[in-house]
């Protein structure tokens, strides 16, 4: 395997933050996690050096040392400062996300259940709207029940054989020095026993595909990052039991309003002799208008904060997040003649306040005028 710095494994830049990384980790675990690619080498491979990256990267000091010195500055004796067991991996991973994936809860599990996953995870794009007041969406998922004529083995009628490789133990024992190590068989993943000749009927996946359509409850305030477990809706086993299906939700960005959390930010142009003759205006909000009372005082980007218009918290609808007006002011692009004539009105009757650096500089313009001498 190509050894890529932990930067390009993360497709982040140096600069990353620790938000960013994060992000970029659980997008790349999601795509290579083992019980989402069963069986898949590369796959695995794949996972381990994503969460080694992952594992340095999010530690401030292993970070700085991982900067200045490479990986062998990360030594401790092992080439890779970090252990590579596949379980060891999966108990780090489990830690820095409990089981906001859904799966690879334990090892036990993994080894009993079937070849495939019992919890789907899926991702459904939403509209603005929908997201911030809540939906209710049909969704047409797949899932899969197990195969009938290899009764969701994967092998050909049923018949698995025995792992060569660790003769069907499920581990193998690696002897370094006095030490002996047991680990998971790499070939039949603890299992002990391998499919030889793959079920024609289901080619060797150990279930059929079916679809349903699910009518799902989205709450309001639902975001990018939230997770929604719909229970009892995933694969299901040979012993009828069914996993659970988990959504992740995109969301389209609206042409007004702008959304960061459960905060609403808008932008409101305003002309400039709206401001100056204090002008009453009304502003779209999440529940039909607000009225912004302007000012002279007024200035260009200034926010109007209205407290608890924004979006509910979709953990405590009761709690929601801010409505924030920000202020653009416009000028005219061009004056006609008459315009020109009003506004020059206007500026003169306004005397000496319409000159402001006429008496301050006053003495400045002197004083230069002494020392260009
Ligand atoms: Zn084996
Ligand atoms: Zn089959």
């Amino acid at each position: 395997m190509e050894d890529l710095c932990y930067y390009e494994v993360l497709q982040v830049s140096k600069d990353a933050t620790t938000a960013e990384i994060k992000k970029a980790y659980r997008k790349l675990a999601l795509k290579y996690h083992p019980d989402k690619n069963p069986g898949d080498k590369e796959a695995e491979e794949k996972f381990k050096i994503v969460n080694e990256a992952y594992a340095v990267l999010s530690d401030d000091e292993k970070r700085r040392i991982y900067d200045m010195y490479g990986k062998e500055g990360l030594g401790n004796g092992n080439s890779r400062g970090f252990s590579s067991s596949m379980d060891d991996i999966m108990d780090i991973f489990n830690s820095m996300f409990g089981d906001a994936f859904g799966f690879g809860q334990t090892r036990a599990q993994r080894e009993q259940s079937m070849p495939y996953p019992l919890d789907i995870e899926i991702e459904t794009t939403l509209e603005f709207n929908e997201a911030v007041f809540g939906t209710e969406k049909e969704i047409e998922i797949n899932y899969k029940k197990p195969c009938k004529s290899c009764n969701g083995t994967g092998a050909k009628d049923g018949r698995l054989s025995t792992c060569n490789y660790c003769g069907g133990q499920g581990q193998i024992v690696m002897r370094q020095g006095f030490m002996t190590f047991a680990q998971e068989c790499p070939k039949c993943h603890g299992k002990g026993r391998v499919v030889t000749q793959k079920c024609p009927e289901c080619k060797g996946i150990g279930g059929i595909t079916k679809s349903e359509t699910v009518k799902i409850n989205i709450p309001a305030g639902v975001n990018v990052g939230n997770r929604l477990r719909v229970p009892a809706k995933g694969n299901i086993d040979n012993r009828g039991y069914r996993g659970d299906l988990y959504i992740h939700f995109d969301i389209i960005d609206d042409e007004h309003f702008v959304r960061d959390g459960d905060d609403i930010y808008i932008e409101v142009p305003v002309f400039f002799t709206q401001i100056l003759l204090s002008e009453e205006i009304e502003v779209p909000s999440l529940e039909g208008s607000l009225t912004i009372k302007l000012s002279p005082k007024v200035r260009d980007k200034e926010h109007f904060v209205f407290y608890n218009k924004g979006v509910p918290n979709v953990n405590n609808p009761s709690r929601r997040g801010r409505f924030i007006a920000q202020i653009k002011i416009v000028y005219p692009k061009k004056l006609s003649i008459k315009q020109k004539e009003l506004v020059s009105k206007l500026h003169e009757s306004f005397g000496l306040e319409s000159k402001p650096t006429k008496s301050l500089f006053k003495n400045a313009f002197n004083k230069i005028k002494e020392w260009v001498k």
